[in-house]
C-alpha cells in the first residue's frame, strides 16, 4: 500500500509581484534569497532606462514572479499632424484612461497622466467632467503611465523629459496616491526624476496645494484659474464653490514663501467670458505680488459644451502682450494632436459610461 504524500503548497508564494509594489518586492527578495543586486538592476532598467520587459527581466533570476504593469495598453492613437501620441490604458477593473505624449519640436517629449477615472469637478469646459464617474487611480496605474511611456520612447531614441498631472481627474482629489507617486518618482532608487521636472494642476485645493508643496517644494505647481470673477469662475469650475478666491489668493502667497519656483497660472480662453481687456486688468490686479507664470489656453471645443466658444487668436495674444506689460510672464499654450484627441476621447466616454452602468455606478443623465 502507498503512503500518501501531502504536500502543502502556499499559493501566495507562488503569486506574481508588482513591480511598483516595495513591500512585495522586499519579500520576494527575501523568500528567493536574492541578492539586492538583482532588485536594483531590475528597478534600473525598467524605471531609469526604460528597457522592454523582456530585457530587464531576463536578468532577473524568477522573471515569472514579475508583473511589470498595472494598466494594459488597450489602443494607441497617434496624431497625423504633429507628434502627439495618446495611449488609451485598461485598469484591472475594466475602465478606460487616457495618456498624452507631447513629443515637442525642440525634441524634448511631455507625458500628461491621468489620475482618476473620470472627475468630480465637473469643469463646464472638460471632457472627463462630464464623464460623471470619479475613481482614484492607485500610485501604481499613474506610474504605469510613465513605465508604459517610457518604453515607448526609448523604442524610438527618445527620452522623456517631464510629466505633467494634466490628463484625466483632479490629482488632489487622490492625494493619497498622487504623494505615494511623486515620491517614487523622486526616489533615486526607483525612477530618479528631478522634481522640478513633474508639474501638479489643480482646480484649486488650498489644503491639499500646501501639503504638497510642504513635502514635495520643488515639485511645479498649476492653479486652473480661468477667471478672477467668482460667478464666472464658479459657472466655469462648479466645485470652486467651496474655495473663495481669497483663500486662493493667499495660498498663492504662502506657496510663494515655501517655494523658490513660481506657480504657473493657468487660464482657458473663452469668448465673451473671460477675455476681454476688463478681464485682463482685473487679472492682473488679482495675481500683483505674486510669483506667477500665466499660462494661457486656447479652448479644445467639447461636444458636450456647444455654448462655449473658444477665444480667437488676436484676442489670445491682446490678452498676453496686456499681462506682459503689466510685467507678468506670460505665454500661450500650444496644442497637439487636435487630430486625435476627439476620437480617443469619445471612446473612453463610451466604454466608461457602458462599464460603469453594467457594474451599477450611478451616472448623471445626458
Ligand atoms: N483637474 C486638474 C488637471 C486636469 S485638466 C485641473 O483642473 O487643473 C488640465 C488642464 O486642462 C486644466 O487647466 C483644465 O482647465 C484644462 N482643460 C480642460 N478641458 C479643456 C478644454 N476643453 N480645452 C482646453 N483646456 C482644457
Amino acid at each position: 500500500m502507498k503512503t500518501p504524500v501531502t504536500i502543502f503548497l502556499d499559493k501566495s508564494l507562488a503569486n506574481p509581484v508588482g513591480i511598483f509594489d516595495p513591500q512585495a518586492i522586499d519579500q520576494l527578495r527575501m523568500e528567493l534569497r536574492l541578492d539586492p543586486e538583482h532588485v536594483r538592476v531590475l528597478r534600473n532598467g525598467l524605471f531609469k532606462k526604460f528597457e522592454a520587459d523582456d530585457v530587464a527581466l531576463a536578468r532577473f533570476p524568477e522573471r515569472d514572479r514579475i508583473v511589470c504593469h498595472s494598466l494594459e495598453l488597450f489602443r494607441r492613437c497617434d496624431s497625423e499632424i504633429d507628434g502627439a501620441s495618446k495611449l488609451l490604458l485598461k485598469t484591472a477593473t475594466g475602465m478606460l484612461i487616457e495618456s498624452v505624449i507631447l513629443r515637442i519640436a525642440t525634441g524634448r517629449s511631455t507625458l500628461c497622466v491621468s489620475s482618476q477615472v473620470g472627475c468630480a469637478a465637473a469643469c463646464d469646459f472638460c471632457a472627463t467632467g462630464k464623464m460623471g464617474i470619479a475613481q482614484n487611480l492607485t500610485a501604481a496605474e499613474i506610474l504605469d503611465q510613465v513605465l508604459h511611456t517610457g518604453q515607448l520612447l526609448a523604442a524610438e531614441g527618445r527620452r522623456l523629459h517631464n510629466i505633467v498631472f494634466m490628463g484625466m481627474g483632479e490629482p488632489f482629489h487622490n492625494a493619497e496616491n498622487l504623494h505615494e507617486t511623486l515620491a517614487t518618482l523622486i526616489d533615486p532608487k526607483m525612477f530618479n526624476r528631478s522634481p522640478g521636472s513633474l508639474l501638479v494642476s489643480t482646480v484649486g485645493i488650498p489644503e491639499a496645494m500646501l501639503r504638497c508643496a510642504e513635502r514635495f517644494p520643488k515639485v511645479n505647481l498649476a492653479l486652473s484659474l480661468h477667471s478672477v470673477n467668482p460667478e464666472v469662475r464658479c459657472e466655469l469650475i462648479p466645485l470652486t464653490r467651496k474655495h473663495s478666491l481669497d483663500d486662493l489668493r493667499r495660498t498663492l502667497v504662502e506657496l510663494n514663501r515655501m517655494q523658490s519656483i513660481p506657480v504657473m497660472i493657468e487660464y482657458l480662453m473663452l469668448a465673451g467670458r473671460n477675455d476681454s481687456s476688463n478681464d485682463a486688468n482685473e487679472l492682473i490686479n488679482w495675481l500683483s505680488g505674486l510669483d506667477v507664470h500665466v499660462n494661457l489656453i486656447p479652448y479644445n471645443a467639447i461636444d458636450d459644451a456647444p455654448h462655449l466658444t473658444g477665444s480667437e487668436d488676436p484676442t489670445i495674444r491682446t490678452f498676453a502682450s496686456q499681462l506682459k506689460q503689466a510685467g507678468f510672464k506670460a505665454t500661450v499654450r500650444y496644442s497637439l494632436g487636435s487630430d486625435i484627441a476627439a476620437a480617443c476621447g469619445q471612446l473612453v466616454r463610451k466604454e466608461n459610461r457602458q462599464k460603469a452602468m453594467t457594474s451599477g455606478l450611478t451616472l448623471p443623465q445626458g
